[in-house]
């Protein structure tokens, strides 16, 4: 069935105010902000009869804000808003990258980085940056605010911890204490744009003085498990360790134990997995192939 427009009710509220209020009224609404996951399930008729909150004229949580900690990035900002901030490309730059990997230029003009996040997508190409930047997500609703860590704002596969009426405010980004030696985000497609990842990563590290030891490592992936994963079992066997052929291999042996892919239209689980070993291994290994 295709979708008809003329069985949906649509609430436009004019201020944030008043869209707290109508979806507190009506929690079974669909918030709509870019309508770029939402306009695929109209096409579909999955919104037939449904009551969709049109936030799409709300410019008040659009705004990316310095703060001295870091940076306030208001849920409606767009892609393209987030690829173009001065601030993001020169601290958050793995974030700019993602967001120029989204779709194609139309989406990342529509599409916003809240809309990506609540659609919970396993392969959200936002999601490994925020995921290393240790992202926090604030929510609103018209009983208060809470602020979630970045991983714990999803359930499953395109579910949330969203409660009744509350909606993504904002993402806050702390700014990093150190720079880190060096940093890749690498999304592995079908094809160069409007392409759904296979495997999508992020990742930094920092070594010691002796420019040898590991001193830190984050390192996220997409599409390979119902959430984005950080590698925690990789992240903590190589801290203090030099990265020697026998480190690098078994570091990627563990790898296998943070992410369970699966096989479907997209890719099968054996080349996911060893798409993100390589990615791994190059790396951690003595010329880091970084280009995304
Ligand atoms: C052709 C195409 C290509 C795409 N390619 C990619 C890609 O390469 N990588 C990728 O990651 N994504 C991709 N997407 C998915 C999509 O564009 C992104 O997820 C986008 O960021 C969604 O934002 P939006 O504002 O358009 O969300 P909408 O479509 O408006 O909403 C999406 C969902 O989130 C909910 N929602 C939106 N905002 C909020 C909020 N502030 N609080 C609570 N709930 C909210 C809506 O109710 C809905 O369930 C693609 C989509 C299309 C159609």
């Amino acid at each position: 069935m295709r979708g008809s427009a003329s069985s949906m009710t649509v609430l436009r509220p004019r201020t944030v105010h008043e869209a707290l209020a109508a979806y507190a009224n009506a929690s079974n609404a669909i918030p709509l902000v870019g309508g770029t996951d939402l306009m695929v399930s109209w096409n579909l008729g999955e919104l037939n009869d449904r009551v969709i909150l049109d936030l799409s004229g709300l410019a008040d949580w659009s705004r990316i804000t310095e703060t001295k900690t870091g940076l306030y990035i208001g849920a409606f900002a767009t892609h393209t808003q987030l690829q173009q901030h001065p601030v993001v490309q020169k601290d958050f730059p793995l974030l700019a990258k993602a967001c120029a990997t989204v779709g194609g230029v139309q989406i990342q003009n529509r599409g916003t980085i809240g809309g990506n996040i609540a659609n919970a997508s396993p392969a959200g190409d936002t999601f490994p940056p925020l995921a290393i930047y240790d992202a926090r997500v604030h929510i609103a609703s018209t009983r208060g605010r809470r602020v979630l860590p970045f991983l714990d704002i999803f359930a499953g596969v395109k579910k949330t911890t969203l409660r009744g009426g509350e909606l993504i405010e904002a993402i806050e980004l702390p700014f990093l204490e150190y720079e880190p030696s060096i940093e890749m985000f690498r999304k592995v497609g079908t094809r160069a744009a409007q392409a759904i990842s296979k495997t999508v990563a992020a990742a930094m590290i920092w070594f010691s003085e002796d420019e040898e030891t590991v001193w830190d490592l984050r390192f996220a992936l997409g599409s390979m498990a119902p959430t984005v994963r950080r590698l925690r079992k990789v992240e903590a066997y190589v801290r203090g360790r030099k990265l020697t052929p026998a480190v690098i291999a078994e570091a990627s042996k563990l790898l296998k134990a943070d992410v369970s892919p699966i096989d479907d239209v997209r890719s099968t689980a054996a080349y996911r997995l060893a798409t993100s070993q390589r990615l791994l291994e190059y790396f951690l290994g003595p010329e880091p192939d970084v280009e995304p």
